[in-house]
């Protein structure tokens, strides 16, 4: 391809076209028109498109910002005399001059966005920061955790359809995979991520879609074994999807280890101050659709409801998250508000400083937990006898997050007890982020759970999950150590 930025691409359609370009970053990371009629971008020339061409920080378009500076610069660089801040486009459509003006948009000859269900430059600037930090090629951001899960495995499954996931999840997800998609007619089996490839094999059918799975779970704090799953999933010609919600990419990017797709929910670290309710879902263009092109119908035949347009054909490798823009958000919405980005771009400025001090704070509190008599047991995959010890170190080497499940000596009443005593700490249904806060799921947001659901999603009776933030850690310690006295 050969200059993506000046161009765009619509998708045209009977009153309804899909502009592909990010404005406010001027960034064409989608597709675009060339001369000789719509070309696509040929995204193996770019390392990181959403870096190279969002920032535009460096000429050769190959040189790659480090993390800590795609958290400040990614997906928007204000032109002379622009606002420094993102600015926050919050209007629902676009205005163009007369009804010519619209036209040449619907025949490709003008740029412009039309409506913010499908594109809003706030969200789409957003998104490119998230897929700069995961490197992959396309994101959309979702109004939830919960629709980013959704549509990651909807943009691929129907009913009749099949799915293998790890059992150890967030609650909200089990829910979601084990009786809201049964419901849609898509089936879920679950799977511990410590079975065996063998065991984890047998789970697979010839209608199987997806393979899933956190890469810390929450809340058991199971750290995934990415390589065995990604090798599970290909075999099966099918993609790894992983929630990256606990890790971020910060500490972990999951494509790295041959994970397809990323999934977020970013009212957590990402937000960092629980100011939003977000998700995004992250593509890292790698997964061969048409390889497997029976099991993919949705990507690899002809979308009747878009003029017989095949999005792997049209996308190449932005296929996945074309789809999920034009079919899925066309027809089911979720997006976020402009609002809600803008403050989510607010926390990913800081993401990296922040995760540093949750995972230093963590261990601290994770050791002293340890030591405590008072403490039956601890998962922290920082502290050296974990479970989880050694996939900690592999992917997580950095550091792993600030969430800590562990269970008191006692019983259910002497963690809520425990809970109770906390003065500093909160007790919130909320996880990852600046404040230190505290969850009993078993009676809070596993609650809709059986016993035996509990037990097989990983989460005992008496896990506690702690949820370390950013204060001076000898508070938090504090806090800990006189609630502990007061059971
Ligand atoms: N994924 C994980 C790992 C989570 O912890 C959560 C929520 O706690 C979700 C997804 C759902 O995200 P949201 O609450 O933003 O819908």
């Amino acid at each position: 391809m050969k200059n993506v930025k000046n161009h765009m691409f619509v998708l045209q359609g009977d009153g309804f076209s899909l502009i592909l370009h990010n404005k406010l970053s001027d960034a064409s990371f989608f597709a675009s028109k060339g001369d000789d009629g719509i070309s696509f971008c040929k995204w193996s020339e770019y390392d990181r498109l959403p870096v190279s061409d969002a920032n535009k920080l460096d000429s050769d378009m190959k040189k790659k910002l480090r993390t800590a500076s795609l958290c400040i610069h990614a997906g928007y660089k204000p032109k002379n005399g622009e606002p420094i801040e993102l600015p926050i486009i919050q209007s629902t459509t676009f205005k163009y001059d007369d009804s010519d003006e619209m036209a040449q948009l619907f025949d490709l000859k003008k740029e412009g966005y039309f409506y913010t269900r499908l594109q809003n430059p706030t969200n789409d600037a957003v998104a490119a920061k998230i897929a700069a930090l995961e490197g992959g090629v396309g994101c959309v951001l979702t109004s939830s955790g919960q629709a980013a899960n959704f549509y990651a495995l909807f943009n691929i499954c129907e009913a009749g359809d099949h799915v293998v996931t790890s059992n150890e999840i967030y609650g909200g997800t089990f829910n979601l995979f084990g009786v809201t998609l049964k419901k849609l007619g898509i089936e879920c089996t679950f799977v511990s991520p410590e079975a065996s490839e063998e065991e984890i094999q047998q789970a697979f059918r010839p209608n199987t879609k997806a393979l899933f799975g956190e890469t810390i779970s929450n809340p058991g704090c199971a750290v995934l074994d990415i390589e065995k799953f990604a090798r599970i999933a290909h075999r099966n010609g099918v993609p790894l999807i992983v929630d990256n919600t606990f890790a971020t990419p910060i500490n972990c990017r999951p494509f790295e280890w041959g994970a397809d797709i990323v999934t977020h929910s970013t009212t957590k670290y990402m937000d960092g101050l629980a100011t939003q309710v977000g998700g995004a879902v992250v593509d890292s263009g790698n997964f061969d659709w048409m390889a497997h092109a029976e099991k993919f119908p949705g990507l690899t035949t002809p979308d009747e409801s878009y003029h017989g347009l095949t999005y792997v054909k049209a996308f190449g490798k932005m296929g996945y998250t074309t789809k999920l823009v034009a079919q899925l958000m066309r027809d089911l919405g979720s997006i976020p508000a402009p609002q809600n980005a803008f403050l989510l771009n607010m926390g990913l400025q800081t993401l990296h400083l922040r995760m540093q001090r949750h995972c230093a704070n963590a261990q601290r509190v994770a050791e002293f937990l340890n030591d405590d008599p008072r403490v039956a047991w601890v998962h922290y995959c920082g502290l050296p006898g974990d479970r989880y010890y050694a996939n900690g170190q592999k992917y997580l080497p950095n550091g792993s997050c600030g969430v800590i499940a562990f269970g008191l000596k006692g019983d259910r009443e002497t963690a809520i007890q425990f809970m109770d005593s906390l003065e500093m700490i909160n007790i919130v249904t909320h996880v990852a982020d600046a404040r230190t806060c505290v969850l009993h799921p078993a009676s809070h947001t596993h609650r809709q759970l059986s016993d035996e659901q509990l037990r097989e999603a990983g989460v005992a009776p008496d896990l506690i999950r702690l949820s370390v933030g950013i204060e001076d850690v000898d508070d938090i310690l504090d806090d800990i150590r006189q609630a502990l006295d007061k059971i």
